[in-house]
Order: structure tokens, then C-alpha cells, then sequence
């Protein structure tokens, strides 16, 4: 006898920073990441503002989630005759007037069609996207616990061992401002214009011609003799730093500094000429990359398993092959390179296997809606749960302490059965 089975259909909105985004996933087998039907998202343009002013965010998303989506689900025949199966949405952390737009929007749309609701824990959805197919690795299997991501964004920039889907320990953490914001602000600096910074910065790193780009790379900015005069470090790396740092921290909020202490130093208020604006640019990048590799190998001598070289090294990452990079800085191809180049993943866990880099689309890599959905489709299906219809947005929200918050409901075996109709 034919089984008859119907995919189940999955609503997903996400509002926590400037972009405003919705997407519709199907599910189709327990044992098969999400479909992605379709997806809009609208960003707040904040480049005249120099920077995301949380009113102006909040005055935004909650005047454009519900037309967007409303628009979204008509194209989509979701309504009170034909509604999702389940809805998601990213719960926190973020401006908590941005997020709340979604939230009661979810909270809506759940009472009128009798849908449930997952709220969604944001950098989940960064690194679980993952799991989807990505265009240039058409072929990778997604990735296996334990794995390690490095979140790395314009609000966020760590590295973090997951041992499960809820079971994450932060190996490294930002102690001031993040990678993405530091970009921002370096570009900026450098009299870059745009509403993504970070990413005008690398697009004029990459109109450099390739061979002044290898002229400037041989440049040594650990000294200050050189053609520039530039004095450029790693933060953290000094005669005074502990080998084995503990907890290990990442720090970019000394990169503008350089270049504003380097500009009064040689240039007073004058603009900087071509030449050395696109060797600061060049080198600022550069750094500010260096540096993560920098902080992710000092974790992997502390907890890989070669004692022979590292006597501290305490195993902890033993098992690990695959790496996610996820977040907006993660779309970067310079960092994107150096990290399959630079890392000493064997050297330090004594192993013959390879590293696998998980590099999600660069689509999926920025904010979007796919991500909340297929977090929240994990969160449902591996734990068996959903959120209250009383949940709050979560300004501040570890990754760490994602079961910690309260709302989170059991979901019983006929509920879960009605809603996936697996068989
Ligand atoms: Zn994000």
C-alpha cells in the first residue's frame, strides 16, 4: 500500500539587528536537512547615520515585518485555510524592540492559524545552517559532533566546541568589540562608503592590483622601519602574555586606534594619499584575520592532543573534523583562505585526518530568515519542544545557556506526529 506523505511546511522570521527577513523551509525526512522554498529580507540603510541607531532599527522592523510577510505569505497561499506547520523566530540576543517585532508577530500568526511557535536562539541559526547543501562544496556531508564554529560577525566573534545541539562550550570570546564592527570602523576610517563597511573594505582590498598586494604582504609592520613607517601588532602577542592564556579572548578595538594614533602621528588632519590608504586597508585586513588564526591556534595547542610538543594540551578537541565558518566576516574569501591554510589543526591533534571547513553560502552567511528556520526545526525535532506564547525577547543570551531561558515547552508524541507526518 502507497504511504501518502506530505512535507511539513515551516514559517521563519528574524528581526535582530537591521534586516528584516522571512523564509519558508519544508521538511521532508527526519534524515534530510530542510528544503529552502523561498526567502525576502529588507535592510534598514543606516550608512548615512554612520551605524545602526537601535530607534531607528526598531521604528523599522516593526513598520516592515508585518507587510513583508504578509506579502511572503500571500505569494505563498499561507493563511487560515492552508497555514505552515510550525513557526520560528529569533528570540534573542539582539535589540530587543527589534526582535519584539517578529516575536509578536509569531505570537499572532500561532493563535489565528494554531500553529506553534520556536523561539530561536540567533547564533544557533548562524551555525546550524550549516547543515544546509552549500553551492561550492556541493558534495560535503554535514558537519558531525563535535564540531568547532567560529561566529564571526559584526555583533559577534567567537569560537565555539558544540557536543551537541544545545551542549556548547565557548573556547574563545571577543573582550571588546567584534570583528565585523572593528572592519567597520577601520573602513570608515579610511574614508570607505557604504551600508555593509566590512565589505566595501575587502571589495577595495581586492581592487589592489595582486602584485602590490604581494609587495605589501612582504612589508613587515611588526617594526616600525619600514617604507610606511606602520607599526602594526597582533593584540595579545607580546613578552608579557601567558603561552597558554586562560580564558583565550579575541580583541580588535585597537585597529582603529592605529589608524587614527598613525594618521595624527604622519599625516595631522590631512586624508591619507592612495598609496598608503590602500596599503593601511590592505594591512589593517590582513591583521585583523591574522589575528583570529593567531587566537584559534593558541586553542588548538591548548586543547589538541600533541603533549610531546604542547605539555598542556588537554584533549579537549580530540574527535573534532569539521570547522563551521558562519557570520557575516565568515563571507570574507581572504579569511575564508587563510584559515584552510593557516590553521595547525594536524600539528596540534596529531592526526592524519583533515580538517573539513564548512563555508554555508554567502547568502546564508549574513542575517537571514533559512537560518532561524532550520534551528528551530532542530531545536522541535532533536528535543521535542516549542516555546510559550508568554516569551519576551532576550537581549543578552550566551550560547552557552540556551535551555536556561524560560518558555520552553514539551511537545507530546501526537502533537510532534501531527505536525511532521513523518512515517
Ligand atoms: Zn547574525
Amino acid at each position: 500500500m502507497r504511504v501518502f506523505r506530505r512535507n511539513y511546511k515551516v514559517l521563519a522570521l528574524e528581526s535582530s539587528c537591521d534586516d528584516a527577513c522571512v523564509a519558508l523551509l519544508e521538511k521532508e525526512s527526519p534524515h534530510k536537512p530542510p528544503l529552502v522554498i523561498d526567502q525576502f529580507k529588507k535592510t534598514l540603510l543606516s550608512a548615512e547615520n554612520g551605524g545602526i541607531v537601535p530607534t531607528a532599527a526598531h521604528d523599522f522592523h516593526h513598520a516592515t515585518m508585518a507587510p513583508l510577510v504578509d506579502e511572503f505569505c500571500q505569494k505563498h497561499s499561507l493563511n487560515f485555510a492552508t497555514p505552515p506547520d510550525l513557526i520560528c523566530c529569533t528570540r534573542g540576543p539582539g535589540m530587543t524592540g527589534s526582535l519584539s517585532s517578529s516575536i509578536q508577530l509569531a505570537k499572532g500568526l500561532s493563535m489565528a492559524w494554531q500553529v506553534p511557535v520556536v523561539g530561536v536562539h540567533h547564533m544557533l541559526g548562524h551555525i546550524l545552517v550549516s547543515q544546509l547543501p552549500k553551492t561550492s562544496q556541493p558534495l560535503l556531508e554535514p558537519p558531525q559532533y563535535p564540531f568547532l564554529s567560529l561566529l564571526c560577525s559584526g555583533g559577534h566573534t567567537m569560537l565555539v566546541l558544540l557536543k551537541s545541539i544545545v551542549d556548547h562550550e565557548i573556547i574563545i570570546d571577543v573582550n571588546d568589540i567584534a570583528a565585523g564592527d572593528s572592519l567597520d570602523k577601520c573602513a570608515r576610517e579610511l574614508g570607505l562608503y557604504g551600508n555593509m563597511l566590512g565589505k566595501e573594505l575587502e571589495k577595495y582590498v581586492d581592487s589592489i592590483p595582486l602584485d602590490t598586494r604581494k609587495e605589501y604582504h612582504e612589508i613587515n609592520t611588526k617594526v616600525k622601519t619600514n617604507p610606511y613607517n606602520l607599526k602594526l601588532g597582533l593584540p595579545f602577542k607580546g613578552p608579557r602574555d601567558p603561552k597558554y592564556p586562560d580564558p583565550i579572548h579575541f580583541s580588535f578595538a585597537s585597529f582603529k586606534s592605529s589608524i587614527q594614533s598613525y594618521r595624527k602621528q604622519h599625516h595631522g588632519d590631512q586624508p591619507f594619499d592612495e598609496s598608503t590608504n590602500q596599503f593601511l586597508a590592505y594591512k589593517i585586513q590582513e591583521t585583523i584575520f591574522d589575528h583570529i588564526i593567531d587566537r584559534i591556534n593558541t586553542a588548538f595547542t591548548m586543547h589538541g592532543s600533541n603533549t610531546a610538543i604542547y605539555p598542556e594540551a588537554d584533549s579537549k578537541f580530540v574527535g573534532v573534523r569539521d570547522l563551521i565558518c558562519s557570520g557575516g566576516v565568515a563571507a570574507n574569501s581572504r579569511l575564508r583562505h587563510k584559515l584552510s591554510q593557516e590553521l595547525k589543526f594536524n600539528e596540534c591533534l596529531e592526526t592524519e585526518d583533515k580538517l573539513t571547513f564548512h563555508f554555508p553560502d554567502l547568502l546564508l552567511c549574513t542575517d537571514n530568515a533559512v537560518m532561524i528556520g532550520v534551528a528551530g526545526i532542530e531545536l522541535f525535532e532533536k528535543l521535542r519542544i516549542k516555546t510559550d506564547l508568554s516569551m519576551l525577547a532576550i537581549r543578552r543570551w550566551p550560547l552557552n545557556e540556551i535551555m536556561k531561558v524560560d518558555g520552553w515547552t514539551e511537545i507530546n508524541e501526537a502533537e510532534f506526529k501531527s505536525i511532521t507526518r513523518y512515517r
